[in-house]
């Protein structure tokens, strides 16, 4: 790195004292190549060694105390290198008695009626402190905050701690802010902010240091996000859309029902998009059953009015084959409607593609099949992903690289929740269906333990007796020796024998895929009355007699999958039933079961589910965009990002961040494009 970088040095690893061809081949592997990278090679947590109340300490705490020795420490060797040193000491009023393994020396530190400061496990039982040092003795504050850096092994922290202080001299670091942002938001200069992050003196420093910090790569992350819209907006001129509107209101005439106020608005905003002379890049999403397929139907119908074709691709091939259905029977042959999956081979295959081609195929639904090099399209506008996120970026991207012009409408029932959508997906438009058609019942939700799982079969039998169907849910295929979960081999074959064997499906996902499409269409003719699933059913699957549903090991799912899950019930007038099976082991297991059991608003949960599980989890880093910041965390630092945001829109739109003096700040924010795929 050179001069034109905000963190330059001339100086190199090498010179630093102490590291030799292993430490630096160790400081390689964490990644860190120049001083540039050691000194932004930031701790993952700090230790806090401020000396404390032992009587405010719980049970297990690694506790710092001060205390009188009373008994002299007496040492027992044993076996090779090996020793116990124990000593008594008065600890806040408590009689403590403090053990060392294997450091004897200690013994020299340890004098009968000094006071000293010990550092280790408290054992509030027995009364014991598992001692782990001697503290030196401090004068008047000192540090307390040991900073941790995650490391490799034969790297120790001391001299780690060592090069980054020597690191820290060499490299010159110029503010990424400019002094009015700084001063706005009383935030440090990051000159100081780095030194304080790698040896805090107390925790409220740290904590100004750290939202300082925070705030400079929320801005960064911005101007990124803000640039590539720029730059996308300008890139993405085409011409609008052509098409004869009353027409689309005479097609909307004919659907078998009114639209909800929600869908009729989401089909505002996206002919919005659509008339613009600019690509549509936008997000749809509402929960299960709010009926998202019709808006895009109207989307399709606009295409089609306008001469152009478009192309939904789902996840799965059951999702496909329904899709397909559904939308002929919306159109009423007015639209040609193919249907492309890997089980459309051969002659079948090619004369589809011909067709496709020769732009006789109006509207095209498949899987990742869709992608494939050999697809192509006379003229495409208009592409819809649907369950987006479970397609990894570059899929997504060559679905639309089909045309030159294409419109994109993602679709999704899992909710991003706000957090997310602003920072991962910047100034991607989104449409939201908070609305469920009428009549719906929600589904009424319980959660039974595992030894209740009989009353739980007799409740889905009185649905059975009615009429209705169930889905049986298991986490996984095959017994796992890891994982105590129930097989759902040994679970349909159960039911077969409560229930009779031709009453019970099975459904997984290493059965083959004409396997698969039997079972379901089977389930989906009322043939079966009990469909045994892995989590194969979790997306779009439509079979609205279906009203009752038992996921058995719920509480290995997060509350996003079960809220899906559970969408594949309550799909018409009949009130349905959703019960989780689950006898969790940790809090957060009951947590979720509570709230599933409390709330059927999937924006809700997932926000919950963001906030349990943290955004990495949330969905892959890589697939939603999401930077990995080195401090900030978006959960937490919501409110800095919006203003992170808006300051960031404010530089990008004014001009000024185009401006000589933000040279080196635009270098570092082109760098950080160069490492991410956006969508
Ligand atoms: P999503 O894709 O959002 O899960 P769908 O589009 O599959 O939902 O719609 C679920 C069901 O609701 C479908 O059977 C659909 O025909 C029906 N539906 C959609 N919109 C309405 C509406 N406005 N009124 C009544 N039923 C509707
Ligand atoms: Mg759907």
């Amino acid at each position: 790195m050179g001069k034109q970088h905000l963190i330059y040095t001339d100086h190199t690893l090498q010179e630093l004292k102490g590291v030799g061809p292993k430490s630096l081949q160790l400081l390689n592997e964490l990644n860190i190549h120049t001083l540039e990278d050691l000194v932004l090679y930031l701790p993952t947590r700090y230790e806090d060694e401020s000396v404390i109340n032992l009587n405010e300490a719980t049970d297990g705490d690694v506790v710092t105390v001060t205390g009188e020795v009373y008994s002299s420490p007496t040492v027992a060797f044993f076996g090779r290198n090996k020793s116990k040193l124990t000593c008594h000491m008065m600890i806040d009023g408590v009689a403590v008695k403090v053990t060392f393994f294997n450091q004897p020396y200690l013994k020299k530190r340890l004098v009968m009626g000094e006071t000293v400061t010990v550092k280790g496990k408290w054992e509030q039982k027995k009364q014991v402190i598992t001692g782990q040092k001697v503290m030196a003795e401090r004068s008047g504050g000192g540090n307390t905050l040991t900073p941790i850096y995650r490391l490799k092994e034969g790297l120790k922290q001391k001299q780690l701690n060592k090069y980054i202080e020597q690191a820290l001299k060499l490299v010159n670091i110029d503010e990424w802010l400019s002094d009015t942002l700084i001063n706005k938001y009383k935030l440090m200069s990051l000159k100081e902010v780095i030194p304080i992050l790698h040896k805090p003196i107390e925790f409220e420093q740290l904590k100004f240091a750290r939202r300082t910090f925070s705030f400079n790569e929320l801005f960064l992350f911005q101007l990124k996000m803000k640039w590539l819209s720029k730059l996308e907006k300008e890139s993405n001129q085409i011409e609008g859309l052509n098409y004869n509107i009353n027409d689309v209101k005479n097609f909307i005439d004919t659907l078998p029902f009114e639209l909800t106020d929600a869908q009729k608005n989401s089909v505002n905003e996206i002919f919005r998009d659509l008339k613009a002379p600019i690509k549509m890049h936008r997000l749809l999403q509402g929960d299960v059953g709010s009926g998202k397929t019709v808006v895009a139907a109207i989307a399709i119908f606009a295409m089609f009015n306008s001469g152009k074709q478009s192309a939904l691709m789902v996840p799965t091939e059951i999702l496909a084959e329904q899709h397909a259905i559904s939308l002929d029977e919306l159109f009423k042959g007015q639209l040609n409607v193919a249907l492309l999956t890997s089980s459309v081979k051969g002659k079948k295959r090619k004369l589809l593609l011909e067709q496709l081609n020769a732009g006789e195929i109006d509207i095209i639904v498949g899987t990742h099949a869709l992608i494939q090099d050999d697809v192509e399209f006379n003229d495409i506008g208009l592409v819809i992903i649907d369950e987006q996120h479970r397609f990894g970026v570059n899929q997504r991207k060559k679905l639309r690289e089909k045309g030159a012009d294409t419109n994109v409408l993602f679709m999704t029932a899992t909710p991003i929740p706000r957090t997310l959508s602003i920072s991962a997906f910047g100034e991607m438009d989104v449409t939201s269906i908070k609305q469920m058609p009428k009549g719906r019942k929600e589904i009424i939700t319980s959660w039974a333990k595992h030894d209740e799982i009989e009353q739980v079969l007799n409740q889905l039998n009185s649905e059975i007796v009615k009429g209705q169907q169930a889905y049986v849910i298991c986490p996984l295929i095959e017994e796992s020796e890891a994982l105590d979960v129930q097989n759902v081999v040994a679970i349909y074959e159960q039911l077969q024998i409560k229930f009779g064997a031709e009453k019970v499906g099975l459904l997984h996902g290493k059965m083959s895929s004409e396997e698969k499409d039997h079972i379901m269409d089977r389930f989906s003719q009322n043939e079966i009355a009990i469909l045994v699933s892995t989590t194969v059913v979790e997306v779009g699957v439509n079979v609205p007699n279906a009203t009752f549903m038992i996921i058995y090991d719920a509480d290995r799912f997060g509350l996003s999958t079960l809220h899906q899950l559970r969408g594949r019930v309550g799909r018409s007038h009949h009130q349905s039933y959703c019960t989780l099976v689950a006898s969790p082991k940790t809090e957060s297991g009951v947590e979720r079961m509570h709230i599933m059991t409390e709330s059927t608003d999937g924006f809700y949960l997932s926000e919950r589910d963001l906030e349990m599980r943290g955004p990495g989890d949330f969905f892959g880093v890589k697939q939603s965009g999401l930077p990995d910041f080195r401090v900030a965390n978006i959960v937490e630092d919501y409110r800095m990002l919006e203003v992170a945001r808006d300051e960031a829109a404010e530089l990008v739109q004014s001009g000024e961040f185009f401006e000589p003096k933000y040279d080196k700040l635009r270098l570092l924010v082109q760098e950080s494009m160069e490492e991410q795929n956006f969508d």
